[in-house]
């Protein structure tokens, strides 16, 4: 019996952990990867939002964020396959056959890119689909790309290959790009840009690596063909709460609800991170978070 099992190890996470352990609380992390930082493993660009801080990118984040690992007394376990979760009871199975049981438990489990589902979007993975632009962009320098998406991820990628590639095409659904105002004005005054509004592209092509999309630009009309040698899909992410499925409250889009103290609806289980928060997600409230179920579990806990 564990007083905390914290599951998911990205900023939320690791924050609840080391506040946790601070507290003199027994805490056991469960990761299913084999790496911690969360999504910061995919941040690519600079980061110099969090307080204090200016990082080259979000691994770098990461490795400040579990540099006091070793030193702290929580166990972390990582690679860890949950099989099933029944939270009422704080009871957690492991397809290892192991079961855990705990007082507490705090769901950190974050976001993923959410997918366009279309032909084309896996079978190209790593062979034409861009990961990220700050990341790969010298790699389709001089050729003619395509991002999907029309918030600021969308935006800032395509920006970010507009200056190394002939022709950049942004494809977005609506009728209006969501992004913010200093992105879209930049778009709009890049002469490699073209946006593509009210449009989908619902193919990717190609024999071995990426020829083409196929897009449809207005509901009714042909779709057409388009040869590029990249895309970027940013459209969004969405919760990863598979596993709490029926037996939590969610959201419309499917966000764990909490209260002000990160509590859901069930005493003793906390959501904390991107995981429950659809309209803010940032580094910092996600170890904001952390540390607010920490304290309210402790002083539930402690004498
Ligand atoms: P957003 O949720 O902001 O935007 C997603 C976009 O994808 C929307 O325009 C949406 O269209 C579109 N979309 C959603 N589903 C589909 C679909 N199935 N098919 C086609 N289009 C779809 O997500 P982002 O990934 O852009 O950004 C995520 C978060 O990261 C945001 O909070 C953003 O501000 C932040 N961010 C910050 C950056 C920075 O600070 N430099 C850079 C990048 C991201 P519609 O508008 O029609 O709903």
């Amino acid at each position: 019996m564990h007083d905390v099992i914290i599951i998911g190890a990205g900023p939320a996470g690791l924050s609840a952990a080391y506040w946790c352990d601070e507290l003199g609380l027994d805490t056991l992390v469960l990761e299913n990867t084999d790496r911690l930082g969360g999504q910061l493993l995919q941040v690519y660009n600079p980061i110099d939002n969090y307080l204090g801080l200016k990082v080259a990118n979000g691994l770098e984040l990461s490795r400040l964020f579990t540099a006091g690992v070793e030193a702290a007394e929580f166990d972390l376990w990582t690679g860890v396959a949950i099989d099933s979760i029944n939270l009422k009871a704080k009871r957690i199975s492991l397809r290892s056959g192991e079961q855990l049981q705990a007082i507490s438990i705090i769901i950190a489990t974050g976001v993923r890119r959410r997918r366009l589902g279309i032909p084309g979007e896996s079978e190209f993975e790593h062979k034409g689909i861009i990961e990220s632009a700050a990341r790969d962009r010298d790699l389709f320098a001089g050729k003619d790309v395509c991002v999907v998406g029309g918030g600021d991820a969308a935006a800032e990628n395509a920006l970010l290959l507009a200056e190394v590639c002939p022709t950049v095409t942004l494809v977005h659904r609506g009728k209006k790009l969501r992004a913010r105002r200093t992105f879209t004005e930049q778009l709009q005054s890049n002469h490699c840009l073209t946006i593509f509004l009210e449009s989908r592209v619902t193919r990717i092509l190609g024999e071995e690596n990426v020829e083409a999309v196929e897009i449809v630009r207005k509901e009714g009309i042909k779709p057409f063909q388009m040869a590029v040698r990249g895309v970027v899909i940013r459209i969004g992410v969405e919760p990863n709460t598979e596993l709490f499925l029926e037996q939590l409250p969610l959201d419309d889009n499917g966000y764990i609800i909490v209260n002000g103290e990160h509590e859901t609806s069930l005493a003793n289980v906390f959501a904390i991170g991107d995981v429950s928060n659809p309209l803010g997600p940032t580094i910092s409230g996600a170890c904001g978070s952390g540390a607010t179920a920490a304290k309210v579990i402790a002083s539930r806990m402690l004498p």
